[in-house]
């Protein structure tokens, strides 16, 4: 059984990764309307990275007795100034859960809740992947320099980009 304080944060974290999907999902409209399809479906990827992980918390909660209760998300920013500034947002967006899904690990820890600290530990694994492929789309941007050439080029790369395998 879930403690009362870990199931409110676990379903505050469904929360967050579902303001994640929804911005990544706005970001594919961004670039969908900038006609770069492979950025968008990249993002598009990325939505359906962030529903994976909130439904798994989702079920997570269920299955340990939990009640699940759902809040009210954000509206994502609608636009954003530049490929790079997008693609940064991105990044920050994976940032700031890294820091949400330590947090959670440190209650867990705090709880001596081991079943919460198993699901977290794959949080966290996936966090590092987040984050690096977040990083590493920066660092590609960056590289393109808005030479129309280069940017269509990973426009087209990313247009290839299959969803991550489920991990185990
Ligand atoms: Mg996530």
């Amino acid at each position: 059984m879930l403690s009362k304080k870990m199931e409110t944060a676990i379903n505050h974290q469904i929360n967050l990764e579902i303001q994640s999907a929804l911005q990544y999902l706005q970001m594919a409209a961004y670039f969908s309307a900038a006609n770069l399809n492979g950025f968008a479906h990249w993002m598009r990827v990325q939505y359906q990275e962030e529903l994976v992980h909130a439904n798994k918390l989702f079920d997570y909660v269920i299955h340990r007795n939990g009640v699940v209760t759902l809040e009210a998300v954000a509206a994502p920013p609608k636009t954003w100034k530049s490929t790079l500034a997008a693609c940064q947002a991105g990044y920050q967006a994976e940032v700031n859960n890294t820091k949400q899904i330590n947090a959670l690990m440190d209650q867990a820890i705090k709880e001596n809740d081991h079943a919460t600290r198993v699901i977290l530990e794959w949080f966290i694994e996936e966090q590092v992947e987040e984050e690096n492929s977040a990083l590493n789309l920066i660092e590609q941007v960056k590289l393109a320099d808005n030479a129309p050439g280069a940017v269509l080029l990973l426009d087209r790369e990313l247009g290839g980009r299959q969803p991550e395998p489920a991990k185990e």
